[in-house]
């Protein structure tokens, strides 16, 4: 039983990106709402094979681009698996990327990705996220995080992220355990992107959380 009904489940899943394939251009991103976007998503196990993995791979990393974003989750676009593509050339002036450790992170496939925080050191800064577009908001998280998972080609990785990278890396795993940012960000912060981008542009979010009434880590 349990086989049989792994197997109908992992044509669904297959299809299911066949489907999404055969449309041109970056893929449609599911909004908040969506129930999608609140479930566990299901291990990858070979749902997709190797062939039809690296193409989905690199539809998400299209889409992710053309958005633009640094990180794009398969719920996100409707697939519930645990897979995720991250990148971030951080085209950022000097002071912000020294204020939010904003380095550059190449591109990288995360495969059933789980963290767990390095430390006690935490960070706040303004996040958005491609499912909840127009709007920003404070998150406090780890300034480091332990990852594991595996690549692409099934090798596994177990690496430590710091700064804005373990940032990224920490919201597209959230996606995978159905959880949003929002669910984590304080929720005096929530800003229009207008908002972020013209009162609260400054390097840390001191600002507006004297001016928003919130609080920060430390
Ligand atoms: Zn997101």
């Amino acid at each position: 039983m349990a086989s049989e009904r792994d197997s109908s489940a992992s044509r669904t899943l297959s299809d299911l990106v066949e489907e999404l394939l055969e449309h041109e251009g970056p893929l449609p991103i599911f909004g908040a709402g969506d129930p999608v976007l609140r479930m566990a998503a299901q291990p990858f196990d070979g749902q997709l094979d190797q062939g039809l993995l690296a193409r989905f791979v690199a539809a998400l990393r299209a889409t992710m681009h053309a958005t633009p974003g640094v990180g794009l989750a398969a719920p996100q676009v409707g697939v519930p698996l645990r897979l995720a593509v991250i990148e971030d050339p951080a085209p950022v002036p000097e002071e912000i990327r020294l204020a939010r450790a904003r380095v550059p992170q190449p591109f990288r496939v995360l495969v059933n990705p789980s963290y767990e925080g390095v430390g006690a050191a935490r960070a706040a800064f303004f996040e958005g996220c491609l499912s909840v577009p127009g709007y920003q908001a404070v998150v406090a998280r780890p300034v480091e995080v332990r990852l594991t998972a595996w690549d692409e080609r099934g090798l596994p990785v177990d690496e430590v992220f710091r700064g804005w990278p373990a940032r990224i890396v920490q919201h597209e795993t959230d996606h995978l355990d159905g959880t949003l940012y929002l669910d984590r960000a304080e929720p005096r912060s929530l800003s229009s992107n207008w908002a972020a981008a013209e009162l609260w542009g400054q390097p840390t979010p001191e600002r507006a959380a004297q001016e928003l009434g919130f609080t920060l880590p430390g």
